[in-house]
């Protein structure tokens, strides 16, 4: 103790002031404790979505008005559409440089970086969105998720789920698996693999692409999203063949991850509401597509003379042959995606019969 310390000290105890001044270092604490908690944090949410994309980016921005009221404004975070900040295939990389804390994407996006992660948005003939959520919380899912990004600096999060996709435009009708010979058909992924073995040629488009590339005869089919996104980008104008289901992508999750750091210096209460909120929206994205699909789906038949068709069984048998094939030898390719698929796909063979006689069996006697 320095003699200064010690006088003061001294002075302190002989002058019976002790209590006193504990009680203005307490005062100060409370002081310094509620300028803390004033002092507002303010996070940048990058996206791969255009502004306001019906679903997607307004799912993203929805994380964000959660989090700026359920904070009580503690955290303000500004979304920011691709493009913007950085461009759509740049969100991982921003998040995990901390150029933003938040982003929000599709973990199929991100091959590049990791194997593993193309199988927490969705996989041919993988899980559904219920069936998803139950593997990511109360499976190995998320475990695996986190395990995956973790090197990366990176926290992932289930940030919304388009529900089941749509199989696709057709400008002609598929009646077997002949129909697939010399298709061009835009369909990224693990999708556009399986098709290519049945003599179709896969085509990768961006959204924005598609609607002129199938209307000028570039492409003659391709998959996007469902009855939502897809009669905003007119593609009932282009083909009127639309067929279901969407094989290639059962419930495609969304994803929020946070930057690993940014995250942690954050006190428990706000990391609660970051990842509440993204919870939040992980499951009200889906009543939003569930909500505007069937009401675009109704117009699309109606008024735009869309013919809505399934694909035969026997198609639907060999796509589902062909796509665990695919799957196997992706997962094959390194450790990690052998361990996260192995789980996926153990859950899915297990969650399966139960979908059957629940979900499957109701939807069945509905329909009789
Ligand atoms: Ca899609």
């Amino acid at each position: 103790m320095s003699s200064r310390r010690q006088f003061l000290a001294t002075a302190t105890a002989a002058l019976g002031l002790g209590a006193l001044s504990a009680c203005n270092k307490k005062e100060e604490a409370t002081a310094s404790a509620s300028a803390a908690k004033q002092e507002t944090i303010h996070w940048k949410m990058v996206t791969s979505w255009p502004a306001n994309f019906p679903g997607l980016g307004t799912g993203a921005s929805r994380i964000a008005e959660y989090i700026n009221t359920l904070s009580g404004g503690r955290i303000t975070v500004k979304v920011y559409a691709a493009g913007e900040l950085v461009g759509a295939l740049e969100v991982f990389d921003a998040v995990s440089a901390g150029t933003a804390q938040l982003g929000h994407s599709g973990a199929y996006y991100w091959k590049g970086k990791s194997r593993a992660a193309q199988f927490f948005s969705s996989v041919p003939f993988g899980l559904t969105a219920q069936e998803m959520n139950a593997w990511l919380f109360y499976g190995d899912g998320m475990k695996l998720w986190e395990e995956t990004y973790k090197p990366f600096g990176l926290i992932p999060g289930a940030g919304g789920n388009s529900g089941t996709q749509m199989g696709g435009w057709f400008n002609k009708e598929i009646n077997s698996v002949a129909d697939f010979k010399g298709l061009k058909m835009r369909m990224p992924g693990l999708g556009g693999e399986v098709i290519q073995r049945l003599g179709a040629i896969p085509v990768n488009l961006p959204g924005g692409e598609i609607f002129t590339a199938l209307q000028s005869g570039a492409i003659d089919a391709t998959e996007w999203v469902g009855p939502y996104n897809d009669q905003a980008f007119g593609l009932y104008k282009a083909a009127k063949n639309y067929y279901a289901p969407g094989w290639h992508e059962p419930g495609t999750t969304m994803e929020c991850m946070m930057n690993e750091k940014a995250y942690s210096d954050l006190p428990a209460d706000l990391q609660a509401i970051v990842k509440a909120a993204i919870r939040l929206v992980n499951h009200d994205m889906l009543a939003e597509y569930t909500a505007r699909n069937q009401s675009a789906l109704h117009e699309l038949e109606s008024q735009h003379g869309v013919k809505v068709k399934s694909f035969p069984d026997d198609v639907l048998r060999e796509l589902k042959k062909l796509s665990d094939a695919v799957l196997d030898e992706e997962a094959a390719k390194d450790p990690l995606s052998q361990k996260v698929w192995a789980s996926q796909k153990a859950f899915r063979d297990a969650v399966a019969p139960w979908t059957a006689v629940a979900e499957g069996a109701i939807i069945h006697a509905r329909n009789l």
